[in-house]
């Protein structure tokens, strides 16, 4: 049965939206110093005050421009000494511009990654930056580099694996194209060259490759899309070493298939194949060219720069490292021609009667000689549907569009079914005999929050894993502040903020929650996405995270945004109904996979289920929903990733056009906000976010004393210091080893030191 993970009353605190840092904008009263104007497009630029009254400020901007403006729409620079900080933290002046214009600076010199407090923001650099390989990997682990680095973070995840014997994760999230699969890659060569050594790291590494095939796609905003989330997790003995791995994946879009996008492709698995399977391979599963399938040529076959046949003889290659034989290799891509010849399948109308006879061509053939069955079961699988009315069972002849859905349910499942095999297979190979005897560190891939013009059921899941994953991402990051405070022994009142949980109710909440509608809509045999979109309206119009719209539309504020949803097309997906007469078809097949993916679809469920779906001749079956069955690995995720100690990667796509050098401020900022970066820093404004040993400290600022202190060391010189600039008691704490001081502080003291040196 369900579990509530830690849910927790939410004390509220002003959203991301609210909280614009209007810091303190007297800094703009003064002459000379830097201040960031925003534009009327949004856009920042970085100008110098001229002159200044009470509410108005003479600006002089790039290019020569100056103007007059309003004090409150200036915030303050931080000093030059700050430019390019690799710690957002370290930035005196917190703002949307100096975050911005901080990362655009090291991003400009191929600094794409810089630390966000405790998180790693990653901006996509959509080329070969020199960051990377063996000589890289030595000096992280010798720690002769401090620069922020996924491979620090796959440093640090490793030593505090060893140090608190306590399992790790390293969780990346960020847009479709983000960068969030290279980094999981990066993070992987990172622990496999330390880890490494009884070549099972290399295995490992290769399953990169095969997932990639079978689940990744072009898409308009990556070449190389994953359509599946995944999380790795990399087992190590006692001694440190690799000793095996196990897969887990989430939801992988199966209505590409069938069905993909103008200027989109399938999955690259199929491309390949066509491209670059061997003669022997081709006659026996008689193949032929992308152009010949209905599936793949709805769209561009090809992505520049990539050769999809000598893909294939990658993947074959990688199949071979992880033990995959070649007869189940065949079997796989046996399946693979099935279903693409599955969607070469026509349908002949009989005349004057409502329904349809599949076409017994070259297609309907190869399709039963590949799967292992007798044509006229097949054709009788596609066209009709055996039923169960009261004690009798009735044989119903599908329309054209009936049949056709039948056609592509079946394919879809042959596929989803064939990546599920073939992680299994994975998982045996990289556990085989592997007792656990160590720890583990998990990398997670998964996608990130989506906003479309038009969302629909796969954004809905998909924002709500984020949810999830947000909510842990607050949880942890405030426990983390807290506790080095703690540490520090700083008196510390504890910081409120903002949770998600009141969204996650509206997801969660039963029986009056959208999940839960959702699946009892999905069980009404008249259920329609009309009639659900109005039972949301009805029950949930009351909550604060739920809004109604036109028709069958509804929004959702999420932690990010609002985000509308449509929901044509939700309870078909949410029932992923598979016809019993398919599943007994695949199960009477004579080839082993088709037997075994109608046995993994039969797995009984005692859990809620939808419709009237499996009812057939003999009993009747039952399968959980989609919206459910992801809830349930979901919770399953949640609760690995919180007996971890995590380390957070935040990816960022700095443009659309996935080409190098271009830095768009206000995509990126929109993904700072979405991803929670923002938060971060807000969270640390609300405590002490600049930190100083007091040796630093006394050592920089030390020489502006005006009277000489009777004690030199460094904590009463420190004292000193801030009684001269007459730092208020509420805007500092002095721990056991550092200060502790509230954002701006620190941009005084640094503007005196300045002016004096
Ligand atoms: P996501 O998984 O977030 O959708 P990917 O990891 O597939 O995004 O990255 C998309 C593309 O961006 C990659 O195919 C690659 O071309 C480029 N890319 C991402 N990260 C890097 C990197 N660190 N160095 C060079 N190119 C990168
Ligand atoms: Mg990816």
């Amino acid at each position: 049965e369900d579990s509530e993970i830690g849910s927790s009353p939410s004390p509220s605190a002003p959203s991301i939206a609210e909280s614009k840092w209007n810091d303190t904008v007297s800094y703009a009263k003064k002459k000379n110093v830097q201040a960031w104007y925003q534009l009327p497009d949004g856009n920042w630029e970085l100008g110098k005050i001229i002159s200044a009254s009470g509410t108005e400020s003479i600006i002089s901007l790039p290019e020569g421009k100056v103007l007059k403006v309003q004090n409150d729409c200036l915030l303050p620079a931080n000093p030059d000494i700050l430019d390019g900080v690799d710690d957002l933290m370290q930035l005196s002046y917190l703002s949307e511009p100096t975050v911005l214009y901080n990362l655009q600076y090291r991003y400009d010199r191929d600094m794409i990654y810089t630390k966000a407090g405790p998180v790693l923001v990653a901006i996509n650099p959509f080329k070969k930056v020199q960051l990377y390989g063996n000589e890289s990997i030595e000096a992280y682990q010798r720690k002769s580099i401090q620069n922020p680095h996924v491979y620090a973070i796959a440093d640090t995840a490793l030593r505090e694996m060893k140090r608190d014997e306590v399992n790790q994760s390293i969780i990346i999230s960020g847009e479709s194209g983000a960068g969030k699969t290279e980094t999981a890659k990066i993070a992987m060569q990172y622990l496999a060259a330390l880890g490494g050594g009884s070549g099972i790291e290399y295995e490992i590494l290769k399953t990169n490759p095969i997932l990639e095939a079978f689940g990744n796609a072009k898409t308009l905003r990556n070449d190389n899309s994953s359509r599946f989330g995944k999380l790795i997790e990399i087992l190590f003995s006692e001694t440190g070493k690799i000793s095996g791995a196990k897969i887990q994946t989430f939801l992988l879009e199966k209505s590409r298939v069938v069905q993909c996008a103008e200027g989109e492709r399938s999955y690259h698995i199929f491309y390949q194949l066509c491209a670059g399977a061997p003669a022997a391979l081709r006659e026996k599963l008689n193949l032929k060219s992308v152009g010949d399938y209905k599936y793949l040529r709805q769209s561009n076959y090809t992505i520049t720069g990539v050769d999809d046949a000598e893909q294939f003889r990658n993947v074959m290659e990688a199949l071979d490292v992880v033990h995959v034989t070649k007869d189940d290799q065949e079997s796989a891509f046996a399946m693979l021609a099935a279903v693409l010849w599955l969607g070469n399948v026509s349908f002949t109308v009989i005349e004057n009667e409502n329904h349809v006879e599949p076409v017994a061509d070259e297609a309907l053939l190869t399709v039963a000689k590949l799967i292992g069955c007798e044509v006229k079961e097949l054709q009788l699988a596609l066209s009709t549907r055996k039923m169960k009315v009261r004690n009798d069972i009735i044989v119903q002849k599908l329309k054209l569009s009936q049949a056709i859905d039948t056609r592509d349910a079946l394919a879809k499942s042959i596929y989803s079914c064939l990546f599920d095999w073939l992680v299994e297979q994975i998982n045996k190979s990289l556990g085989v005999g592997k007792r656990r005897t160590g720890k583990s560190i998990s990398i997670l891939d998964i996608y990130g929050f989506e906003s479309f013009e038009r969302n629909s059921f796969e954004q809905f899941c998909i924002n709500y894993a984020n949810e999830r994953l947000q909510q842990h991402f607050n949880r942890h990051l405030f426990k983390l502040e807290q506790e080095e405070y703690i540490q520090d022994g700083i008196d510390w009142t504890k910081v409120e903020f903002e949770d998600n949980q009141a969204c996650l109710n509206l997801f969660e909440k039963k029986p009056l929650g959208l999940l839960s509608l959702l699946d009892e809509e999905s069980t009404f045999p008249n259920g329609t996405d009309l009639t659900f979109a109005n039972k949301l309206k009805q029950h949930l119009k009351s909550n604060p995270c739920f809004k109604g719209e036109r028709e069958k539309a509804f929004a959702v504020s999420h932690y990010a945004g609002e985000v509308s949803y449509d929901t044509t097309g939700f309870l078909e997906k949410n029932r992923d109904l598979m016809h019993m007469d398919s599943v007994q078809l695949l199960s009477s097949c004579k080839s082993s996979l088709p037997q075994k993916f109608a046995s993994s679809m039969l797995v009984q469920s005692e859990k809620p289920v939808v419709g009237p779906l499996f009812k057939s001749g003999g009993a009747d079956s039952q399968k959980l929903s989609v919206a459910t069955k992801f809830k349930g690995q979901l919770f399953q995720l949640m609760k690995r990733l919180e007996s971890t100690t995590p380390h957070f990667i935040r990816c960022i796509k700095p443009n659309n056009l996935q080409s190098p050098g271009k830095y768009e401020q206000g995509l990126v900022l929109q993904q700072l906000r979405c991803c929670g970066v923002l938060e971060v820093v807000r969270i640390s404004r609300s405590g002490f976010p600049t930190r100083m040993t007091h040796q630093k400290f006394a050592r920089r600022y030390g020489f502006l004393l005006l009277e000489s202190v009777a004690s030199q060391d460094p904590l009463s010189v420190s004292v000193a210091i801030l009684h001269q600039f007459n730092i208020l008691p509420d805007l500092y704490q002095v721990g056991y080893t550092k200060l502790f001081f509230r954002t701006g502080q620190i941009g005084v003291l640094e503007d005196t030191r300045n002016r004096t040196l």
